[in-house]
């Protein structure tokens, strides 16, 4: 059997609505077919694989074949009293899985509802949101070895899920296409409220409930789903990849540098006061995280555009899509976001959508 490449616009697959075409697009539906594929030598082109397209962007027609993830299905592999093995297949919603998981009493994926993209893109940055990770219930991830044509089980230590990060982000694993991922879930719901403004609206939103234990899963679940609508640009009306840079880790040396810095800046400018304050958190190896979000507001570009792109004036570090930008539009104004923060804080940003 041979294949016949299909040229496919991507526009639609990806939410900064980059306008490029793919000459040798592939829907993938079964795990036959990636057999079928490697056997046809067409795995070995590098190719780039494509789920919900929420944290890609192009800067070209990709011109290696696009794998376009929609294996669906989900098995019930383990039940105890306590807890569930749940394997669900890479093609699936995210938040379809949520919404299902909650309707059939597994739980801990709560706080993770309403994040764009597929389950098979899930690991690849361990999604977080409201004081979650993927990596708190992954179990293992079943990859399809694209060079071998084996399929593979990658256990949870392998992954080295970290902070928006995993071993699939990094070369030694890129020719690793994930099939399906197994989660480990809980049969017993506890809210995890240990995000400030989570709990916050929680608790303005429910006067009748008075402890937090009594909270249902669909309770924190909307709450998580009502934030984010309120909050994120819907990427349907203004194109986006979420946050286009990751949260700034800093060691606590540089931290108190930027506290000087920052604090002298403001007072040449008369704006400041001795106690000027910049958000941060304690990470687990004792570094300090400080929300790129601040650092963008505090150089003044919140908000800030050219005639095709923009920081969100809510949300700062969501790069906005405005006007048709290119991916090499998109690229060269974070390039400049990059440099001015670099220029005013000696902080590098790093980006957090992949770049084909
Ligand atoms: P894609 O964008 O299609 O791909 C992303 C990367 O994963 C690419 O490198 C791709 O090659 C690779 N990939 C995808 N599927 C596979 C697979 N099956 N096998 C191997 N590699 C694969 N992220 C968070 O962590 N937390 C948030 O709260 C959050 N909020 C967001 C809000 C908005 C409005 C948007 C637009 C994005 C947000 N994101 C967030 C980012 C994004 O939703 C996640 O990173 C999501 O997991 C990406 O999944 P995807 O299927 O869209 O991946
Ligand atoms: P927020 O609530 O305004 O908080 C600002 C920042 O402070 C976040 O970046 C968050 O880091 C950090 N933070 C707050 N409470 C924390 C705590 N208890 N412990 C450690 N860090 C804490 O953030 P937001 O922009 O509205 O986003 C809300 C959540 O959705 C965040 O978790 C964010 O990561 C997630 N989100 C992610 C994307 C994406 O594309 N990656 C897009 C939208 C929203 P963390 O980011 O590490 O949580």
């Amino acid at each position: 059997m041979h294949h016949k490449a299909i040229s496919q616009n991507l526009k639609h697959l990806n939410t900064l609505a980059v306008d490029v075409s793919a000459n040798n697009y592939i829907a993938i539906n079964s795990y036959d077919q990636l057999e079928h594929l490697h056997r046809l030598g067409l795995l070995q082109e590098k190719p780039i694989i494509l789920g919900g397209g929420s944290n890609i962007l192009f800067t070209k027609n990709p011109t290696s074949p696009v794998l376009h993830i929609k294996l669906k299905g989900m098995q019930l592999i383990k039940e105890t009293e306590s807890s569930v093995l749940l394997s669900v297949s890479a093609g699936e919603i995210w938040h379809d899985l949520v919404v299902y998981c909650i309707k059939q009493g597994y739980y801990g994926l709560e706080n993770l509802a309403l994040i764009p993209g597929t389950v098979g893109g899930a690991p690849i940055q361990n999604i977080g949101a409201y004081g979650a990770e993927l990596k708190d219930y992954l179990h293992n991830v079943s990859v399809f070895n694209m060079e071998t044509g084996q399929q593979q089980t990658i256990t949870t230590d392998e992954c080295k899920l970290s902070y928006r990060d995993s071993c699939f982000k990094h070369k030694s694993h890129q020719h690793l296409l994930i099939t399906a991922i197994t989660l480990k879930l809980s049969k017993t719901f506890k809210a995890n409220l240990q995000y400030q403004s989570l709990k916050e609206h929680i608790a303005k939103n429910n006067e009748s409930t008075s402890e937090p234990q009594e909270y249902t899963a669909q309770q924190l679940a909307s709450a998580v789903i009502s934030i984010r609508q309120s909050k994120l640009p819907n990427p349907l009306h203004l194109p986006n990849a979420g946050s286009f840079f990751k949260n700034t880790v800093i060691s606590s040396a540089q931290f108190q540098y930027l506290i000087q810095s920052t604090t002298s800046n403001l007072i040449r400018q008369g704006n400041a006061c001795e106690q000027h304050q910049i958000p941060h958190h304690k990470t687990e190896n004792n570094n300090i995280k400080i929300p790129t979000a601040w650092l963008i507001e505090y150089c003044g570009l919140k908000g800030h555009s050219n005639q095709t792109c923009r920081m969100h004036e809510n949300q700062a570090v969501v790069l906005i899509n405005h006007n048709h930008a290119t991916g090499i539009d998109i690229l060269n104004f974070s390039d400049q976001i990059k440099q001015k923060v670099k220029q005013q804080t000696n902080i590098d940003l790093r980006l957090e959508v992949n770049v084909y």
